[in-house]
């Protein structure tokens, strides 16, 4: 589909602009400016538009830790698996998780051995789940960053307004600031900026990010999903960078408010609180990197319901997830990107979302 925001002049012209501003930096291909993405679907638009191979030279994308799904840990699956197994259980869950390897098996494999997993497009079709199912229990299945929390959290709030007491939450939601500082934090790092998370900023506003620039001094830009809104976004990366400053803007002011959505922020600290730790696959544990129910909510909470040890297992051989979410690494320079692990056969989670960095590039960009 052809909008305003697909236009191939304005394209070409921000194109020529970003060039000058690569060429007044002095980046190089073999010395580039590197800007990571922290958003799934920011990855999944540079892959799908081939943003990367229009890039002038010097201009890196790196894919960062911005897909939910890719980032749940082997043990989380694993507990999910072993709740749906319980035969008094349906378990709801988006499409995207059906998929992602957990160690023994995937909820699509315990599907089809048997367990009563139902696909959902919202929690609140869980509830429904529930109302219609009253002598099981219905677990939602509940994962993804700010963007999706307060839905999940406005279905907990109603499901005590109706006195439901069949449905529970079991609760995987992560949240941003604090994966993006991990990544700050690791050793070697190289980011020169972030094209920051669209629909996540829609949530949270501008000022979670802060400590990006004063802190870290990098720049982060908001951006929206469109081609050119990740070029202009690089551009004003690129802007900040020449002229050494670095600051929190937003390019997608036509849907992100500067302070968030409040009534959404409020439903979250209502119904959640910060968990000490959470475990990302691929990054090993984060502070505060994740959200449990509150104590007050606790007869919706899976955890509590169920027996939830959350192990830690290990990655399988040869995948380099971690390496690809820290920017480490591309997707085709892992050894089992296209042989061992393709969308039909995952090994890894970046291979199961289409907003995964492998996935995509396998879609869109090819074998290297
Ligand atoms: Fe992980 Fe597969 Fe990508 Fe390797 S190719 S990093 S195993 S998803």
């Amino acid at each position: 589909m052809t909008t305003p925001f697909h236009d191939r002049d304005t394209g070409q012209r921000l194109l020529a602009r970003i060039g000058e501003k690569l060429h007044a930096l002095g980046a190089t291909e073999r010395a580039p400016i590197r800007l990571m993405e922290v958003c799934g679907g920011h990855t999944h638009a540079i892959f799908r538009h081939g943003l990367a191979g229009v890039m002038p030279p010097g201009m890196e994308f790196l894919h960062g830790p911005g897909c939910p799904v890719c980032v749940l840990p082997m043990g989380r699956i694993d507990d999910c698996v072993a709740i749906a197994e319980d035969p008094r259980v349906i378990l709801a869950t988006f499409g995207d998780a059906m998929r992602v390897p957990g160690s023994r098996k995937s909820l699509l494999q315990a599907k089809a051995d048997g367990a009563d997993i139902r696909m959902v497009y919202s929690p609140l079709d869980a509830l429904t789940l529930a109302r219609r199912n009253p002598d099981r229990e219905v677990v939602f299945f509940g994962l993804g960053f700010e963007t999706t929390m307060p839905s999940t959290a406005l279905t907990v709030l109603r499901a005590e307004r109706e006195g439901i007491a069949n449905f529970s939450l079991f609760c995987n939601h992560i949240t941003i600031t604090p994966t993006i500082k991990a990544v700050l934090d690791s050793p070697g790092m190289a980011v020169d900026g972030f094209i920051g998370p669209g629909h996540v900023s829609m949530v949270i506003g501008l000022r979670p990010y802060r400590f990006i620039a004063e802190r870290y001094d990098r720049p982060l830009v908001v951006a929206g999903f469109e081609p050119l809104d990740v070029l202009q976004s690089v551009w004003m990366l690129l802007d900040q960078i020449g002229r050494g400053v670095a600051l929190i803007e937003n390019q997608y002011g036509r849907i992100v408010p500067e302070d968030g959505n409040p009534q959404a922020q409020a439903a979250i600290a209502e119904v959640f609180e910060t968990r000490a730790f959470f475990e990302w696959r691929g990054l090993g544990s984060i502070d505060e990197s994740g959200v449990a129910i509150r104590d007050r909510y606790a007869r919706f909470d899976a955890e509590r319901r169920f027996a939830v040890r959350s192990p830690t297992v290990a990655d399988p051989d040869g995948c380099r997830c971690g390496d690809v979410l820290k920017g480490g690494i591309k997707p085709w320079q892992c050894g089992l990107f296209g042989g061992a692990c393709t969308p039909e056969t995952p090994v890894g989670a970046l291979m199961v979302s289409s907003e995964g960095a492998c996935a995509a590039h396998h879609q869109y960009g090819g074998l290297r």
